[in-house]
């Protein structure tokens, strides 16, 4: 790959996106570093939606007329975008869903009808979301099975040694997440699902944090199934995507019933629609799923490796200045991470350096970023994190380390 792929220019993308021109806080400029929350929109998608309002709304898979076949086609185009993003082998691996949370939800449901009873294991980590934990709790639950986790070690890497001896003839499916929200760490999916696969068993992978930032290739993985969502990826909010293998989407029951996700309904019996319409029962986000695929379009004309080494760029600057400050720790050290930079500092609460960075125009997140467990892990109850997108850049990190050295002052004193 020649160099100029592997550059872009960060103030061009940066136009892009209207909002980055926000004033906040009494005309200072906005440096936003929340996007591991969500990130921006550029015009390109923004427009996206707004056209398909104006123009072409109409419901799908109902086509009895001129407006309803070209938003099908629309949203089905939007399909084959997403799996030509994803490189699954079909649409047909392609279910539309809210997002990352409904997505685990969805697999979580639906396999544990019928794929899972009493005594049976299913393997998260310690690193998850809260989203790809209460999910499988809620059906540990109903069916008697046992949940298992991968520990993290100090740094917020997985302490893979401990996977062998977790897997047993019992585990049914494992889940975890690729890039972690919290700690920024990227984990070995890969290896772990070569593990899993020795034995049978399917993983499902939470791409929410990865797809924006590293190079994701849902055959090379060889993944069983793979979730993410919209509106982390510059898309909008409310849509999000499971991939799932045909052998498994075939072998699971719908999760929700309704509309579209029928063949033949009788008070008797009803038969159920092809993959993936058996899943997405009701009406879609139709303009979400539209705007998703302009989004994903407008992300592929940049190489995610430069990507990718743009935002690892942010991410070593910041460590760097931040750990020039004294009393300063950063939660997740790991060797592999990206985009992420989660702290906390002597003396002053997550939270007054949330409220004192964002009197200084800087949006960063804290609390808990719904990962309670590794929070316990540190002994802490939150951190500050900033996260970082494509159109960040090494001067707002500047920006913000000086605003934290204010705010850290004001409060230390
Ligand atoms: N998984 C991870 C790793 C996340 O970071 C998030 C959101 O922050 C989710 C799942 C849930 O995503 P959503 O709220 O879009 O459903």
């Amino acid at each position: 790959m020649g160099i100029e792929q592997l550059v872009f220019d960060v103030e061009k993308v940066r136009q892009e996106f209207p909002i980055l021109n926000t004033k906040v806080r009494g005309n200072k400029r906005l440096v936003y570093f929340d996007n591991a929350a969500t990130t921006q929109r550029p015009r390109r998608v923004i427009e996206t939606v707004k056209e398909f309002y104006e123009r072409y709304n109409s419901n799908v898979h109902r086509g009895a007329h001129w407006l309803s076949d070209l938003a099908t086609k629309m949203y089905e185009d939007a399909r084959k975008t997403v799996k030509e993003f994803l490189n699954a082998r079909s649409e047909r691996e392609i279910v539309f869903v809210r997002g990352t949370t409904e997505g685990i939800n969805l697999i979580a449901t639906s396999f544990s009808r019928g794929l899972l009873k009493e005594g049976d294991e299913i393997i998260v980590t310690e690193m998850e979301h809260h989203s790809n934990i209460v999910p499988w709790q809620l059906v540990a639950q109903q069916t008697g099975a046992k949940l298992k986790v991968i520990p993290i070690n100090d740094r917020g890497e997985l302490v893979l040694e401990k996977l062998k001896d977790l897997i047993t003839e019992r585990t049914k499916l494992i889940s975890v997440v690729h890039v972690s929200n919290s700690l920024g760490t990227i984990n070995p999916v890969k290896e772990i699902i070569e593990l899993a696969h020795q034995a049978g068993i399917p993983v499902v992978v939470d791409g929410a944090q990865a797809v924006a930032h590293i190079p994701v290739d849902v055959q090379a993985l060889d993944c069983d199934f793979y979730v993410f969502s919209g509106h982390k990826i510059y898309g909008p909010t409310g849509i999000g995507v499971v991939y799932g293998k045909e052998k498994w989407l075939d072998k699971m029951p719908p999760y929700q019933g309704g509309g579209d996700m029928i063949k033949e309904v009788t008070f008797e019996k009803t038969t159920y629609n092809e993959l993936p319409y058996k899943f997405e029962a009701g009406t879609p986000n139709i303009a979400g799923a539209i705007g998703l695929a302009e989004a994903l379009k407008w992300f592929k004309q940049f190489d995610i490796n430069a990507v990718h080494e743009h935002e690892n760029e942010l991410v070593k600057y910041a460590t760097e200045l931040l750990k020039q400050i004294g009393g300063i720790r950063i939660i997740g050290e790991a060797n592999n991470k990206t985009a992420v930079v989660s702290f906390i500092a002597d003396g002053v609460h997550p939270h007054d350096i949330g409220t004192g960075l964002d009197m200084e125009g800087v949006a960063i997140r804290t609390g808990h970023h719904c990962t309670q467990p590794v929070m316990c892990h540190f002994g802490i109850m939150a951190t500050a994190r900033a996260s970082f997108a494509i159109y960040n850049t090494k001067e707002e990190v500047e920006i913000f380390v000086s605003a934290l050295k204010k705010v850290l002052k004001f409060f230390r004193q």
